[in-house]
């Protein structure tokens, strides 16, 4: 039987995954959930001897029923090659008392590609299966990190166009330097003047408008979505918790049944909503340490009850965490209300136009294994000099956040459960804020002798993507207001 996917806000139709995954959205405005989340029938001690893409499947197919298996391994196959520089996929690293699993292998250095190595694969089976002709439009906003992994994923995919918007002052230089050189016919850069959050909101009003539905369709084009809201985003993430598990119990680093805790550094609230997920099915995950940078209203929000997003807006050295409105938090919140899409869909509604709501105390009693904190800048910059100090392993500042978080929770709990830390991008992406964590005399290096000091403080090469950069041609230079965005996809889909 297949499993079926609804929207958090109850206005549409059930559908299969498949064509959720083609929507992203929900027309409503809300975010597809299944039905109900599939266990895992398999035993765990299963998994310790399969490779990534198998665990990948065993994962994947529990919620992508109306794929066949064919379809299915086809997509992993093609996701999950030599585009990663380790043939593990996901390394676990272990440092000091924590293992830090290592999602930045893919070609983005980030954990973005996780996701979005396949993401393409899944939305173009996904057309072929319902007999969809039209062109699939990719419209994104970023943070820095998925514009640039979409446009590495989708780059020259038959049928398919992406448009990516990321906040002009809002990306580190490497992030912007990536997106801007991006090759392929169908791939679009625009930067925006103002935050992420204005971007995403901006997207989600192009999604939502009735007159550009209608041009589009006389297109022959339809909007899909690669952000974290979209359902195949979400899933391949599964997969990687059940995986570190499973290289725990191979390590022998637990028995089978041992719970593992997990933090995650936020920001849109899809990582961890996985790493929820894949507790979910079965996996077993003791505490979900959701860790933020200074724009902290997750923790506010886990610790008060009340999600407020009026306040102040950090630009931070972990930029791919700098936003104050997690979307995925919906199907969160969805869930804990009993998947009451009324209650849910009027707390967004709250969300839109007071920029706050409060959920019942019910609600969080649902959500209780969920512990939030947060690190400022000084902390992060000091997680880094203490983790290379103490085991010689050199971490970006987003992994830092988690990192320093994981450690206020050790320190105030004692709770001594193994932990994974995701560990979301590669130190080669914020080169400039690591090294100026290790030692000030770096300051006024060059990018390029940046790249060549980590090389020798971290011992670990420079990844391609950087190597390549070094070369790369600048392809798209267009900067718009908030306002601009719609007429600049006009403009760029001929309509
Ligand atoms: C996107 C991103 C995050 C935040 O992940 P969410 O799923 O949006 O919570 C953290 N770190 C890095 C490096 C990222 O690119």
């Amino acid at each position: 039987m297949n499993s079926l996917y609804h929207s958090t806000r109850g206005g549409d139709q059930k559908t299969t995954a498949s064509r959720a995954i083609l929507a992203g959205l929900a027309s409503d405005g809300g975010l597809y959930v299944p039905d109900s989340i599939p266990s895992f029938d398999l035993p765990l001690t299963a998994l310790a001897d399969m490779d990534y893409r198998a665990v990948a499947f065993e994962v994947m197919s529990r919620f992508l029923t109306d794929y066949t298996e064919e379809e299915l391994r086809d997509c992993i196959d093609h996701a999950y090659d030599d585009k990663f520089d380790t043939k593990e996929i996901a390394h676990l690293h272990e440092a000091g008392d924590a293992f830090y699993l290592e999602l930045f292998h893919g070609k983005t250095i980030a954990f973005k590609d996780m996701a979005l190595s396949i993401l393409p694969y899944l939305m173009t089976t996904a057309a072929k299966k319902n007999n969809i002709r039209e062109k699939i439009v990719i419209l994104t906003a970023t943070s820095g990190d998925t514009g640039k992994a979409a446009m590495a994923g989708f780059a020259d995919v038959p049928g398919t166009e992406i448009i990516v918007f990321y906040p002009k002052d809002g990306v580190s230089p490497v992030q912007e330097r990536m997106m801007v050189t991006q090759k392929g016919d169908n791939t679009h850069v625009v930067a925006i003047r103002g935050n992420f959050d204005d971007a995403q909101t901006g997207v989600k009003k192009i999604f939502g408008d009735g007159k550009m539905a209608a041009d589009l369709r006389k297109a022959g084009c339809r909007f899909s979505s690669a952000n974290s809201i979209n359902i195949g985003r979400l899933v391949p993430q599964i997969a990687y918790y059940f995986y570190a598990y499973a290289n725990l119990l191979k390590r022998g680093k637990i028995q089978a049944g041992d719970p593992v805790n997990v933090t995650v550094p936020t920001g849109n609230f899809g990582n961890i909503l996985a790493a929820h997920y894949a507790k979910k099915m079965g996996l077993p995950v003791g505490r979900l340490i959701c860790a933020s940078n200074s724009n902290n209203v997750l923790t506010d929000f886990f610790r008060t009850g009340v999600y407020d997003r009026n306040r102040d807006f950090f630009l931070t050295s972990s930029p791919s965490m700098d936003i104050l409105v997690s979307s995925n938090l919906e199907r969160l919140i969805c869930e804990s209300a009993g998947g009451d899409v009324k209650t849910t869909a009027a707390l967004m509604k709250s969300l839109r136009e007071t920029g706050k709501y409060e959920i019942t105390d019910a609600m969080r009693r649902n959500m209780d294994d969920f512990y939030g904190g947060y690190a400022d800048e000084d902390q992060v910059f000091e997680e880094i000099r203490r983790v290379y100090r103490e085991s010689h392993y050199v971490i970006d500042p987003h992994t830092a956040v988690a990192s320093a978080v994981y450690h206020n929770y050790v320190k105030e709990t004692g709770d001594g459960t193994v932990t994974v830390i995701a560990s979301t991008a590669s130190p080669y992406k914020f080169a400039r804020n690591v090294l100026a964590a290790l030692d000030p005399k770096y300051g006024n290096f060059s990018d390029d002798e940046q790249f060549d000091a980590l090389a020798e403080v971290s011992g670990v090469a420079i990844p391609a993507a950087i190597r390549e950069l070094r070369a790369a041609k600048v392809r798209h230079n267009t900067v718009v207001d908030i306002a601009g965005m719609e007429q600049s996809v006009r403009e760029i889909l001929h309509l």
